[in-house]
């Protein structure tokens, strides 16, 4: 089996001012074909660091593919660097040295000469052409015949690495021997905790990788196999998967909770509004991110003084006055108010306290209420204690009113859900849907 190193190149990287995010894309497409990443290394511009990386990446894999440092500035010296180490003379490219030329020529200004420096290339290296910017990239092998070690080098933009990777240097990793088959599927999962789905999946019989990913508020897995029949095994994880923790898993690939809910909505033709109190807007916010959400989303009504959900909710002054502002009651009256004002087959009502102030004993922090209404069907209404800072809780809520319109349209229970997957206080069993 084929294996890569990665290596970012800058001071920027090494100072936190740029986020690496060149290594984060390689690795994902180079696990995509099959090829295992041993490692992601990072190192700013000075030579004696960049020969260190160097040496130890070509240790390390039989690939190594480089970003960054491949400017006409006096601090950009990947190239300078690899000549040295490889023994290899640079000379220039004359394509590209031509190419340079005429951009100069073609903006009618004199060329400083350090521009050829982008020109320069290792004795021997085959150029991997960049269409979006002056510098090229290169890949070479070296090592020994018995065991030859690839270098690729690539610029560090990464609008211009992007398409080099994907066009030209993953086709010919692709075509070296030894990646073999190998195929994935990845699930996305809200409502149960990193290690409460991986309890969950524990024991699945056959042979994969499983990796979780946890991206608040939402856990992934990815499992990837290798070898013969890897559609046949991608089915039966699938199988396997979707009876130990299908509930909780609402898509499949590159995909979010926003995207699934318009698409359900979408395929069975109904319509959704919402009463936002806490999130302040985010869940239409997050909805009218999907193209083609008019088709489903009519609106939503942003009321978080009690006035506006008395005025423009019909939420009742007494219900307000009795229960609160945060209660299981206003929620659902704030969700039958959104479903009439707006005309649609199902709403959802939230409102909560985000923090950090404006807790008390009996309604702490993080205490958020829900309440729906839909078409020929009761109105639920359900509390949950909810953690984290006012980001998190209005996300986090967010992410639960967009989950209950998807278990509406499902007809699945509602969900339940604690701090690290632990059983709330007040477990109730009733489910939504209609029928
Ligand atoms: P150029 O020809 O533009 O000088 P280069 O190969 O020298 O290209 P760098 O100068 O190292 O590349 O980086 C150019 C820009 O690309 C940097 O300003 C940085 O914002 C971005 N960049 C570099 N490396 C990375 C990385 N690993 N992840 C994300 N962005 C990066
Ligand atoms: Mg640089």
């Amino acid at each position: 089996m084929i294996d890569a190193a990665i290596i970012s190149t800058g001071d920027e990287l090494v100072t936190g001012r740029t986020t690496d995010t060149n290594a984060t894309f390689i690795a994902d497409r180079l696990m995509q074909i099959g090829v295992d990443v041993v490692g992601v290394m990072t190192v700013g511009d000075r030579p004696d660091r960049l020969r260190w990386v160097w040496t130890e990446a070509c240790k390390l894999a039989h690939v190594v593919i480089a970003t960054g440092g491949l400017g006409p500035t006096a601090d950009d010296l990947t190239t300078e660097t690899i000549g040295v180490l490889f023994g290899r003379e640079l000379v220039i490219d004359e394509e590209v040295g031509e190419r340079i030329r005429e951009l100069f020529r073609l903006f009618n200004r004199p060329m400083p000469e350090n521009n050829l420096k982008q020109a320069l290339i290792p004795e021997g290296a085959v150029i991997v052409p960049n269409t979006l910017g002056t510098a090229p990239g290169y890949r070479m092998q070296v090592g020994t015949p018995d065991d030859p070690r690839h270098i690729v080098v690539l610029p560090g933009v990464p609008r211009e690495m992007k398409p080099m990777l994907t066009e030209t240097v993953l086709p010919w990793i692709a075509g070296l021997a030894g990646t073999g088959r190998v195929g994935h599927r990845t699930f996305q999962t809200f409502g149960i905790s990193e290690s409460g789905l991986d309890a969950a999946l524990a024991g699945i019989p056959g042979e994969g990788r499983w990796q979780y990913r946890a991206n608040f508020p939402e856990v992934s897995v990815r499992v990837t196999v290798r070898g013969d029949d890897i559609d046949a095994r991608l089915e039966a994880f699938g199988r396997e998967v979707y009876a130990r923790a299908g509930q909780h898993i609402y898509g499949e690939g590159d995909t979010n909770m926003e995207a699934v809910v318009g698409g359900l909505l979408r395929e069975r033709g109904l319509t959704v509004a919402f009463g936002e109190s806490c999130t302040g807007g985010l869940v239409a916010h997050r909805l009218t991110n999907v193209s083609g959400s008019s088709s489903y989303f009519r609106g939503g009504i942003n009321a978080y003084a009690n006035g506006i959900k008395e005025r423009l909710l019909g939420v009742p002054a007494a219900l307000l006055e009795k229960h609160g502002a945060v209660s299981q009651e206003v929620a659902g009256a704030m969700a039958e108010g959104a479903r009439r004002a707006i005309e649609t087959d199902i709403a959802v009502g939230i409102t909560g306290i985000a923090g950090p102030d404006g807790g008390t004993e009996e309604k702490p922090v993080g205490l958020v209420c829900f309440g729906m209404a839909a078409k020929d069907a009761p109105t639920v209404t359900r509390q949950y204690q909810l953690w984290g800072n006012r980001e998190w809780v209005k996300l986090l809520a967010s992410q639960i009113a967009l989950d209950w319109v998807r278990r509406y349209v499902l007809g699945l229970p509602l969900l339940e859900i604690g701090r690290q997957g632990a059983a709330p206080k007040k477990p109730q069993q009733e489910s939504v849907g209609p029928g």
